[in-house]
């Protein structure tokens, strides 16, 4: 990474970021926000679902086992997920830190990070370490609006919504023009299962976590830039971002 042109650009450098989890329900913003969190902390957003589509959309083998799961709007299966979100941790540019956006999802998962995170299969001592661990609540009913209106541009990944924050031009990316697709698990039959999957499955991780100290509430209600600043300074709070005159 080019430090100085990063610190330049007024992005937070830190010698150590160490473990985000963004935890909210489909809608929430999770996409949205770890991209900028993403982005101000120099740390890479690593989405399981994003990981999944790729693998749905290159056929590989773990694509043909998730594809229908997903088209159904359930939970692809814990050891897949896991083999697979390790294999992404482990790549160099997660060594300060990374921010897990849909990962984890079930009590299985969040007991296999919590492992790999104390460094029994992760070896990579600047990353490891307790997470911090953002939950982003938001209204069920603008969660529903939310997902029925949001599109994403195939080509940049950038994430629109047809209702609130629109294209400038009709259904067509700002950025680089490509036309804007809906993801198939945001029409509104796959939508229940998915709302449900969350609350039977992951809304129990927002305990877990409480429990441990780790979990910072954010009002997902708010303007996306409010809810960016709160996230920031909940990392800042538990020490992840301070800028570091030693980094080397
Ligand atoms: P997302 O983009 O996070 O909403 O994920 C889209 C879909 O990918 C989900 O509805 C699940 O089918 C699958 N998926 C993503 N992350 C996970 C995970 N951590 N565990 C199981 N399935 C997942």
């Amino acid at each position: 990474m080019d430090v100085q042109a990063t610190e330049k650009r007024g992005v937070a450098v830190s010698r150590k970021v160490g473990p985000i989890i963004l935890l909210g329900s489909p809608g929430a913003g999770k996409g949205t926000q770890a991209k900028r969190i993403a982005e101000r902390f120099a740390i890479p957003q690593v989405s399981s679902g994003d990981i999944l589509r790729e693998n749905v959309a290159r056929g590989t083998e773990l694509g043909r086992k998730a594809k229908e799961i997903m088209a159904r709007g359930e939970l692809v299966p814990d050891d897949l997920v896991n083999v697979m979100v390790g294999e992404r941790l482990r790549e160099e540019d997660c060594g300060r830190g990374f921010i897990l956006d849909g990962f984890p999802r079930t009590p299985v998962q969040a007991a296999w990070l919590d492992r790999f995170l104390e460094g029994k299969f992760f070896e990579n001592q600047e990353a490891c370490g307790p997470p911090i661990v953002i939950q982003i609540d938001v209204d069920y009913n603008k969660l529903v609006e939310r997902l029925t209106g949001r599109r994403s541009c195939p080509t940049c990944g950038r994430i629109y919504n047809i209702h609130t924050q629109p294209p400038r031009v009709d259904e067509l990316c700002d950025c680089d023009g490509s036309p804007l697709v809906m993801r198939n698990d945001d029409r509104r039959e796959v939508l229940a299962e998915r709302l449900k999957a969350y609350e039977l499955q992951t809304r129990p991780l927002v305990e877990y976590y409480r429990k441990l100290g780790r979990l910072v509430d954010v009002n997902g209600d708010l303007e996306p830039d409010e809810v960016t600043a709160q996230i920031a300074a909940a990392i800042q709070s538990f020490g992840g971002h301070v800028k570091d005159s030693t980094w080397t």
